[in-house]
């Protein structure tokens, strides 16, 4: 049995009930058994055995009262996965379906991703199990602070440093910051995606959409093609999703869907800066169903349904963990496509990728093309650490800078097959 075989095995045999977390192991080690069996050291070193394990998990009670005044109970967790290359790093999400098992999955790409970056950065994550949907503004503030009146103790400037994912945005972090300073009675740049207002950096909210677009820029490059009249399909309605969808339309490409969990709008005249600043509004402001949008403009709804079934040129599934499946992917073939990146993490199933990657379609993973949100939150602590401010044409250029980084670090290393292609 290879050496990447028995790793796997012990993740499965130890956690056998972790599906998230083996099949994100799975996606990492398998793309990388030629260059693992080539390079005894590995094993000899028990690398692999290393990176399976976190350095640490912390999990906790997180009682709060709702408005009507009975006490609620959450799941709270924080997993320090690997914080070799410098403090633990990486988002905290809010949902329902957050178990140990799918944060344990997302620090672990976390930790490949911010590598990637270039910026001392480790690998972490966190969240819990509460859902903010339908909750009020008091009610998130103090679920957060509960929150933070344990994780406090857990994290800090130059141990761990957390931040937004699904369901923990500016509103959010602004609590949990706040929390965090007055019980420890330091302002340390603990937390990122803080409002530029107060400490956070310009461009953050942005970072992941445009970098996964600047990032679709320099494969496009590669392929000696470009954004004019592409297609573009983009699944889910959060930041990523919405700040790719404006970085498309200024670079030219035309945008034809959009998503959330109750399915998706395809607007065949395309999304405008018009209607995009609407769709920002109802999904920023007043928190509404993409289902609206099709009652506003010249769109068809389609309830329970997925967007790759639009013919276009380029997929972005930006909403969340195995949103394309292989039913999908055949989809995604069938249809013509040339171009897939991730812009959420792990979107695709192994056998999805398999499929769409078979057909020669180019397949992006999101620990390359989602790094620019992690990115500018590493451009947020050095700001804070340097206790200084920077434009946003500054951070914007270091954003595409770092893509562009990471892309010919794709081609470096992705070319080794010597057939012209690049596997990224
Ligand atoms: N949650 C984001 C990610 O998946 C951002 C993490 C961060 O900014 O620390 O990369």
């Amino acid at each position: 049995m290879g050496y990447v075989s028995k790793a796997l095995e012990i993740i499965s045999q130890r956690d056998p009930n972790q599906e998230l977390f083996n099949q994100a192991a799975t996606e990492v080690f398998e793309s990388l058994s030629n260059y693992i069996d080539r390079n005894p050291a590995y094993e000899q070193n028990k690398v692999l055995e290393r990176m399976i394990e976190p350095e640490r998990i912390i999990q906790f009670r997180v009682p709060w009262q709702d408005d009507k005044g009975i006490i609620n109970v959450n799941r709270g967790f924080r997993i320090q996965f690997n914080g070799a290359l410098g403090p633990y790093k990486g988002g905290t999400r809010f949902h329902p379906s957050v178990t140990l098992d799918t944060l344990k999955f997302l620090a672990f790409e976390q930790t490949f991703k911010n590598a990637l970056t270039g910026i001392p950065m480790g690998g972490g994550k966190g969240g819990s199990d509460f859902d903010p949907k339908g909750k009020s503004d008091s009610e998130v503030m103090r679920f957060c602070q509960s929150y933070v009146n344990e994780l406090h103790r857990h994290i800090g400037p130059n141990t761990d440093v957390p931040a937004g994912d699904i369901g923990v945005g500016g509103r959010e972090i602004g609590y949990m910051a706040g929390q965090m300073r007055k019980l420890t009675n330091s302002w340390d740049g603990t937390w990122t995606g803080k409002n530029y207002k107060w400490g956070g950096s310009l461009m953050r909210t942005q970072a992941t959409g445009y970098g996964l677009v600047y990032m679709t820029a320099e494969v496009l490059k590669q392929h000696g093609d470009s954004f004019e009249g592409k297609t573009v399909t983009v699944s889910g309605s959060g930041n990523v999703s919405l700040y790719a969808i404006e970085k498309l339309i200024e670079l030219g490409a035309k945008v034809l869907t959009v998503s959330d969990s109750g399915g998706y709008v395809y607007d065949p005249a395309g999304i405008d800066s018009e209607k995009l600043a609407w769709l920002m509004e109802l999904k920023f402001e007043k928190r509404g169903r993409i289902s609206e949008f099709a009652e506003k403009y010249p769109a068809e709804y389609h309830a329970g349904k997925r967007p790759w079934e639009v013919n276009a040129d380029i997929a972005l599934p930006c909403a969340t963990q195995n949103e394309v499946e292989i039913a999908d992917a055949k989809h995604l073939v069938s249809e013509g496509y040339k171009y897939v990146l991730e812009g959420a993490n792990m979107p695709l199933t192994v056998d999805a990728i398999e499929v769409i990657t078979r057909a020669g379609i180019v397949y992006v993973p999101g620990k390359a093309a989602n790094a620019g949100g992690v990115s500018v939150s590493g451009l947020e602590m050095a700001q804070n650490a340097g206790f200084t401010f920077w434009s946003s044409e500054r951070v914007d250029e270091e954003l595409k800078h770092i893509m562009e980084v990471i892309h010919s670090l794709c081609v470096e290393f992705g070319s080794m097959r010597g057939d012209g292609t690049v596997d990224y």
